[in-house]
């Protein structure tokens, strides 16, 4: 599995004013690169915007181009979430763990286009989860409960947008 760096803030140059740093840190930072011209449509998901959010829609005649952000963090391999599970429990359920892990992202990404897994890294008893938002993990992690209970700790980043969750599960 590829090293990667510790996930820090983007750079925005221009974008943050001094007294207004904390605030602007609580939004998604790939957010807040300005709204697109409606409608645009990703060139590399097809999730078309308008009506200010972004949407599964049939591309419209007259769509302009803008990269979503959730392709953008994709892009960058910068996640907004990371999920990791641990314990005896991931060695014997791996593969169901992964299949869960995609379902709940299908139902997800069907109302919140934005919402998705960069990756899965697998290793022998722990399987590492990436997404482009911080609501993706927590329904991850609601079903694994639902389906092996295990322990279960959550970490907000107090002025970010970032969010880790641990799942441990005892065989
Ligand atoms: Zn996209």
């Amino acid at each position: 599995m590829a090293q990667r760096n510790t996930p820090r803030p983007v750079a925005r140059s221009g974008r943050r004013r001094a007294g207004r740093a904390q605030l602007d840190q609580r939004q998604d930072p790939y957010k807040a690169t300005g709204k697109p011209h409606e409608p645009s449509v990703c060139p590399q998901c097809g999730a078309v915007y308008h009506q200010g959010r972004w949407h599964w829609s049939a591309r419209p005649a007259d769509a302009h181009e803008a990269l979503c952000q959730a392709c953008h963090r994709i892009n960058d391999r910068f996640p907004a979430g990371i999920l990791t599970l641990s314990g005896p429990l991931v060695a014997q359920h791996k593969a169901e763990m992964i299949r869960l892990a995609h379902r709940q992202e299908a139902v997800e990404k069907k109302e919140h286009p934005l919402n998705r897994i960069i990756d899965i890294e697998e290793e022998p008893e722990r399987i590492v989860i990436n997404t482009t938002d911080i609501h993706l993990p927590r329904r991850i992690v609601e079903a694994l409960r639902r389906a092996w209970h295990g322990k279960t700790d959550f970490h907000y980043e107090e002025d970010g947008y970032f969010l880790r969750v641990n799942w441990h599960g005892e065989a």
